[in-house]
């Protein structure tokens, strides 16, 4: 008989948490029955990884970090990455099950992963260093839209970069990072939320919380001042605002007029329980939505939003 070990606990802790989620929001259901599997096999291979000798990395110059490259931007993923055939497979098999229109093309790239197990990796280092043409290059040769070949890449090799993020934390976390973009893998959040501050001097300063942003690929959290727009870096409290139903006053709408994008937003600071950052964006998805309606462009906007919606 298996006995319960941690890496179980995590696993049947995100399924309690998935469920909870669906019982307080009956809607979003039907768009995240397909997700839980490919988070449950991404949670099990995270807990597979977390078995292994952390990647090895030197020192980051801190100059570049400060000026805002991101800690992954330009180093050999490649060498730093475990052999990642098992949990590609994985992971593609995962996502064709929960998607059944995407599974020819799962099974393309796995059949391309069987043929050059370098693949993933590149594959990884591609989307990290969000390189638009050779993802546009690789869908073509797959026979895939890019939008399409980029969300089945990004939710397959999340675990690795989660991987990487996790044991890389400590690099990012003593520089000063003012920026709106993943200090680690350089991705756009896709939701954020606000806690407490540690001191009640601290709260009032921040203007009631401090605001930690989510990365969609690494899952890093970043603390980013309230008053900054992540996208364009606009300061301008004027052309700033959010958007909350009377009713859920702690599921906030952010936008900002001079760049027209928005970020979702969980006020934590009154919850009994805070989610797992994880599912954060999928609480707030209906918020997505209506941005959308009155034409702004959510910050990370992903293609599954469209995908599971339309
Ligand atoms: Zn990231
Ligand atoms: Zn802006």
């Amino acid at each position: 008989m298996e006995s319960e070990t941690p890496a179980k606990n995590i696993v049947s802790s995100l399924k309690d948490q998935i469920q909870r989620l669906e019982e307080r929001k009956p809607s979003l259901k039907e768009i995240l029955d397909p997700f839980k599997g490919i988070l449950i096999a991404g949670a099990e291979l995270k807990n597979e990884l977390e078995t292994l000798p952390g990647p090895q990395m030197t020192s980051p110059d801190p100059m570049r970090l400060s000026a805002g490259v991101p800690l992954l931007a330009d180093v050999d993923l490649k060498k730093m990455l475990p052999d990642l055939k098992a949990g590609n497979k994985k992971m593609l098999t995962a996502l064709g099950t929960a998607f059944p229109p995407l599974k020819e093309d799962v099974a393309r790239l796995l059949a391309h992963a069987d043929e050059d197990s370098e693949a993933p990796a590149v594959w990884l280092e591609t989307l990290v260093r969000n390189e638009e043409e050779a993802i546009s290059e690789l869908a073509e040769d797959m026979g895939l839209e890019p939008e399409t070949l980029r969300f089945v890449l990004e939710q397959a090799l999340k675990p690795y970069l989660q991987w990487l993020a996790y044991n890389l934390t400590r690099h990012v976390e003593e520089i000063a990072w003012e920026k709106g973009y993943c200090p680690i893998c350089g991705a756009y959040p896709d939701s954020s939320y606000l806690k407490k501050g540690d001191t009640e001097q601290e709260f009032l300063m921040a203007h009631g919380g401090q605001r930690w942003l989510h990365c969609p690929m690494c899952s890093h959290e970043w603390r980013l001042r309230r008053i900054h727009c992540p996208y364009c870096g606009n300061e301008d409290a004027e052309s700033m605002e959010y958007l909350a139903a009377n009713e859920t006053p702690h599921e906030r709408l952010y936008v900002c007029h001079k760049c027209n994008k928005s970020l979702t937003c969980l006020d934590i600071s009154e919850l009994i329980e805070k989610p797992p950052s994880d599912l954060i964006p999928f609480e707030l998805l209906h918020l997505d939505l209506i941005a959308q309606q009155k034409g702004f462009i959510p910050l990370a906007w992903r293609h599954w939003n469209q995908m599971t919606t339309s």
